[in-house]
């Protein structure tokens, strides 16, 4: 008997792309070790937003410690997420957050199951309404994860017509809503079937999504990707890249910058896999040389004993050039004090006390960023 095939809704974007990408891997790899970008621990705060109508600024220094992401950083996109809630809040009463749904959809070659947890969803009595949070820059196509929501809810939620899941991306304060009658469902469960379920056996590898397979290690299509990526960097001129720039379209740079970027992801992580084994089974030598881990002591200083200190020899003026301000700590402690109900008011009144001492400024940072248009 075949094992039953079981689908992630976030799983369905590389899915309908490459159906190769749904067939489990022979060797699965433990990726818990990689580093875990600001977005993920911003995602854990915002989680419990919806639900309860507010921030719990307390699970940012959990969500550091779990993620090792400097709070501040998850601070400002928590920050830019509660400021989108009051005017999405409307249209998501009485919001579930991180409901587990799971389906068992019966086909005529067999069955199949598609689960999901979207971070929030409104089930009214004809319409549900949900949302996940994105902490990205509109770079990746969620829409077949808003589908695959879509489908759960409608499967598991019989009296709905249709149901609309929206991607919130916080950082540009957009929302991309993707919509499901019945009759689409229907469209939606066939496509799946066609694609992914029955696959016909053919790899379609890409740069713009093989370095998100769970299968990319051991699949030989995403390797001569990466080989004719590495070959083609390899024949531009690497003594001037601007002079290669200069003969280029637009079409032919941003494919450039695909191939560099999907390069360099591969060899960030093929890194990260030797300073894990080394890590773990100490170093990998030869006979002329040690690939191993390094230890460097970092000064640590604590504040509270170093503050006499530092006071007795700086001016202020000295002062503020050596010390750090954590507003989110400030926040936090802030709100602790002003007790259950005026925390949030509390922190308001700090922020604009902030802005009107002039202690707030705004630096632009420049990134390069793929965006959809
Ligand atoms: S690595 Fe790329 S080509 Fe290979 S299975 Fe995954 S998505 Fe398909």
């Amino acid at each position: 008997m075949s094992a039953l095939i079981q689908l992630r809704a976030s799983a369905m974007p590389l899915a309908l792309r490459c159906g190769g990408s749904a067939v489990p891997s022979k060797i699965r790899l433990n990726t818990s070790c990689a580093p875990a970008d600001a977005g993920s621990a911003a995602h854990y705060v915002l989680k419990t937003l919806p639900a309860s109508g507010r921030v719990d600024w307390s699970l940012v220094d959990v969500a550091a410690q779990l993620y090792q992401i400097d709070p501040k950083e998850i601070s400002v996109l928590v920050a830019l997420g509660a400021r989108m809630w009051p005017e999405l809040a409307p249209s998501f009463p009485n919001a579930i957050a991180e409901q587990r749904l799971v389906s068992l959809i019966y086909t005529e070659r067999g069955s199949w199951e598609l689960s999901g947890s979207p971070d929030f969803v409104t089930i009214g009595e004809t319409i549900a309404r949900g949302g996940d949070w994105k902490c990205g820059r509109k770079d990746t196509d969620y829409s077949q994860q808003m589908m695959g929501y879509n489908a759960l809810l409608l499967l598991n939620n019989p009296g709905l017509l249709e149901s609309h899941m929206s991607l919130i991306w916080i950082r540009t304060g957009e929302v991309e809503t993707y919509s499901m009658t019945r009759a689409q469902l229907e469209q939606w469960l066939t496509r799946v079937e066609s694609t992914v379920i029955n696959w016909d056996g053919v790899l379609r590898p890409s740069d713009d999504y093989c370095h998100h397979c769970p299968r990319s290690h051991e699949c030989d299509a995403s390797n001569a990707l990466a080989r004719r990526n590495v070959a083609a960097i390899v024949d531009c001129s690497l003594d001037s890249p601007e002079a290669s720039l200069d003969t280029m379209s637009a079409e032919e740079k941003i494919g450039f910058y695909k191939k560099a970027k999907a390069v360099d992801i591969f060899l960030k992580g093929f890194l990260a896999a030797l300073k894990t084994e080394a890590l773990e089974r100490g170093p990998i030598a030869t006979d002329e040389c040690s690939l191993e881990i390094s230890e460097e002591l970092q000064r640590d200083i604590d504040t509270k004993n170093a503050w006499p200190v530092l006071q007795s020899m700086l001016t202020d003026d000295e002062m503020v050039k050596v010390v750090d301000v954590r507003v989110s700590r400030a926040e936090k402690i802030i709100s602790a004090k002003a007790g259950r109900g005026n925390g949030a008011k509390s922190v308001r009144e700090f922020k604009q006390k902030l802005e009107d001492a002039g202690a707030v400024s705004y630096d632009t940072i420049e990134k390069m960023v793929l965006r959809r248009k």
